[in-house]
């Protein structure tokens, strides 16, 4: 038991696709979402990392921002997020706190332009994940310990079998979540296997 961690017994997404609600577990509805092409089912999932500005965490400017409601007057820094209009499924603050935006049958506007094994627009078939973080500080212990349950209830919900960084399928353009992601850690605490995570094939191409 990590000290302070939200105390999440095993997650359940539901057939339509919230996260049951329970301790530890928010939901702020996005606007920024639409339908998946299909309603194909998403078989990636995209770890980010977000802090609005960066660095400073707790606030509410994150939600205010995937809710389209972020006053961009209340810190010079949010002059470079002002008119965007994104989202992601799930963001995991500092302290475990797992907070839904989008249902994961539907898509979440988290990758913008992306490619992963040849398909552009991962947005399509990917679930979005943001840890409140940066790329070079340390993410806490019960961020792992909610990704990893997080991640189980996703699995068993739907075929994800593989797992991205955002700077994996938009190299050059993006950079979380960083060299302060332990992919070992997220790999030994989640028993997902080498071929399932970054570095274990050739740069996909997207044409
Ligand atoms: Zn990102």
């Amino acid at each position: 038991m990590i000290s302070g961690a939200p105390e999440h017994a095993n997650l359940i997404l539901d057939a339509d696709g919230w996260l049951r609600l329970q301790a530890g577990i928010e939901r702020y509805p996005s606007p920024n979402h639409d339908s998946r092409p299909q309603d194909e089912a998403p078989c990636l999932l995209v770890l980010h990392n977000i802090s609005l500005p960066p660095g400073v965490f707790n606030g509410d400017a994150i939600i205010d921002l995937f809710l389209n409601q972020l006053d961009i007057t209340a810190h010079s820094w949010f002059e470079n997020v002002r008119g965007v209009q994104v989202s992601a499924h799930f963001l995991i603050r500092r302290d475990g706190t797992i907070i839904q935006f989008v249902p994961t049958v539907l898509r979440a506007w988290h990758a913008g332009v992306s490619c992963f094994a040849g398909r552009v627009r991962c947005n399509d078939f990917s679930v979005g994940i943001e840890l409140e973080g940066t790329d070079t500080l340390p993410y806490t212990d019960a961020q792992y310990l909610s990704l990893r349950k997080l991640s189980a209830a996703l699995r068993s919900r739907h075929p994800i079998t593989q797992v991205r960084g955002h700077e994996h399928i938009a190299p050059g353009r993006k950079t979380d979540p960083g060299p302060s992601f332990d992919w070992a850690r997220f790999a030994r605490e989640g028993s997902w296997q080498a071929g399932q995570l970054p570095g274990t094939e050739p740069q996909s191409i997207c044409l």
